[in-house]
């Protein structure tokens, strides 16, 4: 058997349609298929390798902690320097207020410990979240996530959670003193890049101060630099309680976080009443990895790069076909008629060589969300490809 009958025989299938590329090395923004073909990726693993496959530093960080130890004990026991570093520099990038660091392996993950802990310490039972939002899959997340139909197979799931519509102003008064958390996205990337107004989030957050209720903010997609911001609440002048993060986190390695201050987090200690705890949490490789990409963000003024790429592409995608792009930053949905018109184009680009799909709750439209080092003249390059696949499928 070939890899790919061996990926349809023997690995459990989360889609009717899988993507099916195979891939040997990936460097950059750059993966290469057997014989060497070359693609462009335009959606970084789903927003994964912002600072690009391979980095030198990051590598260079993994090769270091390799060199030293692996797995030594469950999550916060014994003092380990990837962990304790990579805390540091979070904080460092965060508000005074948000200085505690929960490390875990995934984005599901932290929404899980994020939950707990919002119960646990106001007492309050009662969850809201969004429609269309999407936290992960274990059952807490998939709990506030914000879609039914992935839902109904499960239930009962989670008692005491409410949806609300992102962005509705009115809706914020089904917060009151019973609701534990709210869980949002800071801008919806599943339900296909939907960004809320700055004074929504400044009347959620005030919402949320006058009820007592505490504002847990969903940066898994969209932190680590993707919206121009390190963290996209920064475009709204707010503050989470807790923020929860992971994918872009790792530099392509795999771990998550929740962050709170002490005084939240504190309630984990008390026991008898168990608070979180996992074996791998905060991986020492992963850490490295980690600390090296929030090092490279920095050194290599990523940030400062994002509003003028998302511009480019912005510019460069023009077609009657394209009926309009929603972005934040890189963070980006290429929004046609439907999927049946959109599916025809994404397999021709790739077949073309540029990597992108849609979105789980959103399937007209196209996600780009490049590594964050893309260059203008490969934002040109992949523009050209994508502009082509639509003409070949013009209906
Ligand atoms: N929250 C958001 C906003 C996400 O985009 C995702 C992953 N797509 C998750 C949570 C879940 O993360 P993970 O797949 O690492 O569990």
């Amino acid at each position: 058997m070939n890899n790919r009958q061996l990926f349809l025989q023997h690995l459990a299938q989360t889609t009717d349609f899988p993507l099916l590329i195979e891939i040997e090395k990936a460097e950059g923004v750059y993966m290469y298929g057997p014989e060497g073909k070359k693609y462009l990726d335009l959606i970084s693993g789903i927003g994964v390798s912002n600072v690009g496959h391979r980095h030198p530093k990051v590598i260079a960080a993994i090769q270091n902690q390799l060199d030293k130890y692996l797995h030594l004990m469950v999550y916060g026991e014994y003092v380990q320097s990837p962990q304790t570093l990579l805390a540091k520099a979070l904080c460092e990038t965060l508000p005074d207020q948000l200085d505690n660091v929960y490390l875990v392996n995934s984005g599901s993950e932290a929404v899980e410990g994020a939950l707990k802990l919002a119960k646990r310490y106001t007492n309050r039972r009662e969850i809201i979240s969004c429609v269309n939002a999407y936290h992960g899959s274990s059952q807490g997340a998939l709990s506030v996530g914000g879609n039914e139909i992935f839902k109904r197979a499960y239930r009962p799931l989670l008692p005491g959670v409410k949806n609300i519509v992102y962005g509705s102003f009115y809706q914020l008064d089904e917060i009151t003193e019973d609701t534990a958390a709210v869980i949002i996205e800071t801008i919806q990337g599943e339900a296909g890049i939907k960004v809320a107004c700055k004074e929504y989030f400044q009347a959620l957050r005030k919402k949320c101060n006058e009820t007592g209720t505490l504002l847990i903010l969903d940066e898994i997609q969209a932190g680590f630099g993707r919206t121009g911001k390190f963290w996209a609440f920064e475009h709204f002048d707010i503050q989470p309680d807790i923020l929860v993060c992971a994918k872009g986190m790792g530099g392509g390695m795999p771990i998550g976080a929740f962050i709170a201050n002490q005084k939240l987090m504190a309630v984990f200690k008390n026991n008898p009443l168990l608070g979180h705890i996992t074996t791998f949490g905060g991986h020492p490789v992963s850490s490295a990895a980690s600390l090296a990409t929030i090092e490279v963000i920095k050194e290599e003024n990523l940030l400062d790069q994002v509003e003028k790429k998302a511009h480019l592409f912005r510019d460069l995608l023009v077609h009657p076909m394209i009926k309009s792009i929603r972005n934040k930053g890189l963070m980006m949905a290429v929004e046609f008629e439907s999927f049946e018109v959109l599916k025809p184009i994404i397999d021709s680009a790739i077949e073309k060589g540029v990597i992108t799909d849609w979105f789980l709750f959103c399937d007209d439209a196209m996600r780009i969300a490049p590594p964050l080092i893309i260059s203008e003249e490969q934002i040109r390059e992949a523009c050209q490809i994508i502009l082509q696949a639509i003409e070949e499928n013009q209906s």
